[in-house]
């Protein structure tokens, strides 16, 4: 919502976050989703869809490094990846630093937000569009893991909050549809909300993983962004092990794999699966 020289994120009941504008960069109405860029003096570039932020310009790489390198680096040998969802580019542009990964899959609803991103958001994600291996599908996720006869190693749900097109993509159906093309030793993340605001979206999400995978749990990272505290990103696979991947193989997978990172480390990796106890009782919940 427009408010003089701010927008307001509308995205949780009680309260609103709102952003200074500096300058209005791009606005359209696309066939999905009101989609809105704008300038922020501590943000950067920041991208709205219907009044919910998703990206910034700024923090990005905390949300794409930790949702793309954990469960890369707990796989171990990660060659076919898919991202549902995934607009702006910046998980596949993480997930591609993986010189191992030999074929990324994209299923994107809306391709107005991947032509919008790589105009507009060329500073992180312009490696992506020269890269072979990435592979764009424009069509709903929910759909594709329901038909496709392809598997994967990885899947990365980089969803829009559990509102319009996005909403199908926290069901029991859509995550049975992702174990259905995860190759076995396969894991699936999921964008799980902030707990803190955003608690009965994590409890369900885990409740219907629990019912499908035999591990499902949840890791956090602190995303200024998303405001709130602590987001929740889902981890779920039929191999308890892969959710406690010793430091010492973590860090070897790690420099092997040879880039930088700004907020992933071996250690924060492990650490990001010790809950604090208000978050492991939404999962155990769950
Ligand atoms: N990082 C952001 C966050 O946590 O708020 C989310 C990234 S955003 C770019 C998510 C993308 O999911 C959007 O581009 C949206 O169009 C896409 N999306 C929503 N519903 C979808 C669906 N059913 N199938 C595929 N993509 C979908």
């Amino acid at each position: 919502m427009k408010n003089g020289l701010h927008f307001n994120e509308t995205l949780y009941p009680g309260v609103q976050v709102s952003y200074e504008c500096r300058d209005i960069l791009y606005q359209e109405r696309t066939e999905h989703q009101e989609l809105v860029l704008f300038e922020n003096p501590v943000f950067g570039k920041v991208l709205m869809l219907d009044n919910i932020t998703q990206v910034t310009t700024g923090d990005e790489f905390i949300y794409h490094e930790m949702m793309a390198h954990v469960p890369i680096l707990a796989h171990g040998n990660a060659e076919e990846v898919l991202i549902i969802g995934g607009g702006d580019c910046g998980m596949a542009e993480e997930a591609l630093k993986h010189q191992g990964v030999k074929r990324l899959t994209q299923v994107e609803i809306d391709a107005s937000v991947v032509e919008f991103s790589r105009e507009h958001f060329s500073e992180f994600n312009a490696p992506v569009f020269e890269d072979g291996r990435f592979d764009l599908a424009i069509a709903d996720g929910a759909r594709f893991v329901r038909e496709t006869d392809r598997r994967f190693d990885v899947v990365m749900i980089d969803s829009t909050d559990p509102e319009g097109p996005g909403a199908v993509l926290f069901t029991e159906e859509f995550y049975r549809g992702v174990h259905r093309c995860l190759k076995p030793g396969g894991v699936l993340v999921t964008q799980n909300g902030v707990p803190f605001l955003q608690r009965a979206e994590l409890v369900s999400s885990i409740r219907h993983l629990s019912k499908i995978y035999k591990d499902a749990t949840a890791y956090i990272a602190a995303i200024p962004t998303y405001f709130g505290g602590h987001m929740a990103l889902g981890f779920a696979s039929d191999d308890p092990n892969l959710r406690k991947v010793p430091l010492e193989t973590l860090k070897q997978r790690f420099e092997k794999a040879g880039f930088e990172t700004r907020y992933y480390t071996p250690e924060v990796h492990q650490a990001a699966f010790a809950l604090p106890k208000f978050i492991l009782d939404a999962v155990e919940e769950g």
